[in-house]
């Protein structure tokens, strides 16, 4: 899709990490599923996945742990297209 926030770029499937805080702790989400511009870096993540990260969020919150790093569960809703494409752009790295 187009990137609503610079409007030149295109968005890819990719992977990112989010960190949310409440109160004393932290939560850093790992390899989340994301589409990524790519002319500004840009990054969006559909409803559902930002639904089962707040739900799992919660669930840490519960356990009142203060720094936890979760790896992004992806498997169930991770169609074949989106692994192939992900897994390119993550692991292409300069040396
Ligand atoms: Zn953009």
């Amino acid at each position: 899709m187009k990137c609503a926030i610079c409007r030149n770029g295109m968005t890819q499937e990719g992977y990112t990490s989010i960190v949310l805080e409440r109160e004393q702790t932290t939560l850093v989400f790992k390899q989340i599923p994301a589409q990524i511009c790519d002319n500004c870096g840009e990054e969006y993540i559909s409803s559902s996945v930002n639904k089962a990260l707040l739900h799992r969020a919660n669930e840490e919150l519960d356990r009142g742990i203060m720094l936890e790093m979760i790896k992004f569960a992806t498997s169930r809703k991770m169609s074949n297209d989106t692994a192939s494409v992900g897994a390119s752009r993550t692991t292409r790295k300069p040396m």
